[in-house]
């Protein structure tokens, strides 16, 4: 009988696992097509000032699926890393950044604008990254520091002068370093106080009880002290109401991101939202 084969055999054929694997394996190799064939579409969300004033911008990824309809990041990226296509997909996103920055860069409503783009540990580490960053301004005509690259804490793994090389090349391209969700890894101070990053993101997780919790608003004190400091820029992600806004501002954080501002949207509705066009 094939149910006395024992649990894990039985456990190995489970539908739902399997069903769960080859859907997974799917979008792999619908990923891999969807790099070139323009179903990465890119959403841009508003960095603001205290007067509400665009400042910067944020591209988060979404992918248009033909059949599974508009996917977000925490649908593929995952995926992406862990099957190797995240070179691909980075490198494809940057240059959609490019080539946005290089169009704003023709009207002066949006010359001086910027977009930060995300950028994964496993991209980030790959021995040719700077290269490709390189070939991706050379493609088109734009202000090299208008395009910000966000790294995560994750991609200070390595060890500290192989990371600080990396960047010194980056920032002798002439792009902007940006390091996101702060605070939620294991970066240690010594290495923020060696690194050459312009930027650092408050996380939406001390953002978001702010008002409520203590301690979220004394480690948010404290980032914003540790930015000026080092003399980095410094952004609260994750704002959803007027209240974290004017607190985060007491706090001396001038610039904000998030749903009270606006949502992550395409291109047309966002350039609407600002009135960019
Ligand atoms: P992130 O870079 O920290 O981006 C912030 C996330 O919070 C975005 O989710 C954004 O839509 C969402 N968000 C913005 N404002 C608010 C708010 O007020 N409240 C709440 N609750 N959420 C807000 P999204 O777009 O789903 O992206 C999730 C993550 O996926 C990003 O986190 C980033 O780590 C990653 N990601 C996005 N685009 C790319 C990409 O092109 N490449 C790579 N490697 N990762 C990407
Ligand atoms: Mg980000
Ligand atoms: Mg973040
Ligand atoms: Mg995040």
């Amino acid at each position: 009988q094939a149910k006395s084969a024992g649990k894990n055999t039985f456990a190995f054929f489970d539908p739902a696992v399997q069903s769960a694997l080859l859907q997974r394996h799917r979008l792999e190799v619908d990923l891999r097509e969807a790099i070139h064939t323009h179903q990465l579409v890119p959403f841009y969300q508003g960095q603001v000032d205290a007067n509400g004033r665009l400042v910067s911008t944020e591209l988060l990824i979404r992918w248009q699926h033909p059949s599974r309809g508009l996917l977000l990041p925490g649908e593929f990226i995952q995926i992406a890393e862990a099957s190797g296509l995240i070179a691909d997909l980075g490198n494809e996103v940057m240059r959609l950044a490019a080539r946005q920055l290089s169009l704003w860069a023709k009207n002066k409503r949006t010359r001086d604008l910027s977009i930060s783009v995300n950028i994964s540990a496993r991209h980030f580490e790959k021995p040719d990254f700077v290269e490709k960053v390189a070939a991706v301004l050379a493609e088109y005509p734009l202000r090299p520091a208008a395009l910000k690259l966000e790294i995560t804490e994750s991609a200070l793994a390595a060890n500290l002068q192989t990371i600080c090389a990396r960047m010194t090349a980056l920032l002798e391209l002439g792009v902007s370093l940006s390091l996101d969700d702060f605070g939620t890894g294991y970066s240690s101070l010594a290495y923020l106080k060696r690194l050459p990053i312009g930027q650092v993101k408050i996380d939406q997780d001390f953002v978001r009880d702010l008002l409520i919790d203590d301690n979220d608003r004394g480690i948010t004190e404290a980032i914003i002290a540790l930015a000026r400091t080092l003399k980095m820029d410094v952004v609260a992600e994750g704002v959803e109401t007027a209240a974290q806004r004017d607190l985060l501002q007491e706090l001396g954080c001038p610039v904000f991101q998030g749903y009270f501002f606006d949502r992550p949207a395409p291109l047309a509705d966002f350039s609407q939202r600002y009135q960019l066009i």
